[in-house]
């Protein structure tokens, strides 16, 4: 029923979708922080992830509501990171509202050891519920040591475009030719902004506690999602497993790893419905910032919140310039998928982030 009414809005009565469904560019940004107002520098937050006995283990530790107990222990910072510096330049191209999100993390972890980088996820955010909510992200060092992120390569342009790529063949389970996004955005600390966006994400998705807000009379999974009952988020949600009790619209990450396994001819038709547009109920929509979106509502809103840290752009200040392009290459499809201009100028899309910047809190 909200969905028919959202359609409705978004297909024949575009000049009152703020009425009915919130959209808008969002608030003016005045100033950007040199290092956060309270606390330790950002920088000096930045420590390799300490190996103990036993290992740390993101997965058991998100599991455990008390240290006492818990097969992991609690995670420790180790050295100060050689990738201090790293981290501070993405923290410095951020947005001053996820400047402030990025400060309300304890620890920002690099995972250096190899044992640690075999037994837990490469990237990961986590709230702590062992330990008052205390917050971290974590990012392996086998990341931050690739070439093609640390700049462009004669093969990536881009360190965005690469990241972006190589999360695509992760979900996908298998490189795909002819598959990839493509950017000129050459600079590492958008790669690495968009890593850290991604986690945090997670982190704002509990501590805002997104799955039970509404504005306008919308939940933001009301958006892009027929649910019949309100997602059920996992505590510890593993990369790329679709959560089958969820209904997305249209085709999702599970459908197109099928068509890839069966050779589907469908395959380029259900990627476009995807990253380019699909018709629903008879009207053509766009609905989605990436095929990992629709994944679950909880990586929806992840994901699109990611579009907004990396895009926001401000042109009273020229020194923040966010991610203005970004398309993906979908075989034998002439024309690449510009997501930039979707994000903007999409009715779903962007009244998911309008969702996003009018109902949650934001220091700005
Ligand atoms: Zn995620």
């Amino acid at each position: 029923m909200i969905r028919t009414a959202l359609l409705l809005c978004a297909g024949l009565l575009a000049a009152l979708c703020f009425a009915c469904a919130p959209g808008g560019p969002g608030p003016t940004i005045h100033s950007k922080l040199a290092d956060c107002p309270t606390g330790q520098p950002f920088a000096n937050r930045v420590y390799d992830l300490a190996v103990t006995t036993p290992l740390f283990n993101a997965v058991q530790y998100a599991n455990c509501d008390a240290v006492n107990g818990c097969p992991s222990p609690v995670p420790q910072r180790g050295n100060q990171s050689a990738y201090a510096g790293v981290i501070k330049a993405a923290f410095d191209l951020a947005p001053v509202f996820f400047q402030n999100q990025l400060c309300s993390l304890d620890t920002i972890y690099i995972v250096t050891d190899p044992n640690l980088q075999g037994t837990n996820p490469t990237v990961w955010g986590m709230r702590e519920r062992a330990r008052s909510l205390k917050k971290h992200v974590a990012i392996s060092s086998k990341i931050l040591s690739d070439p093609n992120i640390q700049g462009p390569t004669a093969k990536w342009p881009s360190p965005y475009a690469y990241w972006e790529t190589q999360l695509l063949f992760s979900l996908l389970g298998q490189p795909v030719s002819g598959l990839q996004y493509a950017s000129t955005d050459v600079r590492e600390s958008t790669a690495v902004l968009d890593i850290l966006a991604h986690e945090m994400g997670h982190i704002i998705w509990w501590d805002q506690d997104v799955v039970s807000k509404t504005y306008g009379g919308y939940f933001f999974y009301n958006f892009s999602w027929r649910n019949a009952f309100p997602p059920v988020t996992r505590r510890f949600h593993d990369f790329a497993v679709q959560d089958d009790h969820n209904a997305p619209v249209g085709p999702d990450l599970k459908k197109i790893r099928n068509d890839l396994r069966g050779n589907d001819p469908n395959t380029v038709s259900d990627l476009l419905k995807i990253y380019d547009r699909q018709s629903v109920a008879g009207t053509v929509y766009s609905e989605w910032p990436s095929l990992f979106a629709t994944v679950s509502p909880d990586e929806d809103f992840v994901e699109t919140f990611k579009m907004w840290v990396l895009t926001y752009d401000d042109a009273n200040m020229p020194t923040m310039t966010g991610l203005t392009s970004s398309q993906v290459q979908i075989p034998t499809v002439a024309q690449p998928i510009d997501m930039i201009q979707h994000f903007q100028n999409n009715a779903v899309l962007t009244n998911k982030r309008g969702w996003i910047v009018n109902r949650l809190t934001w220091q700005y």
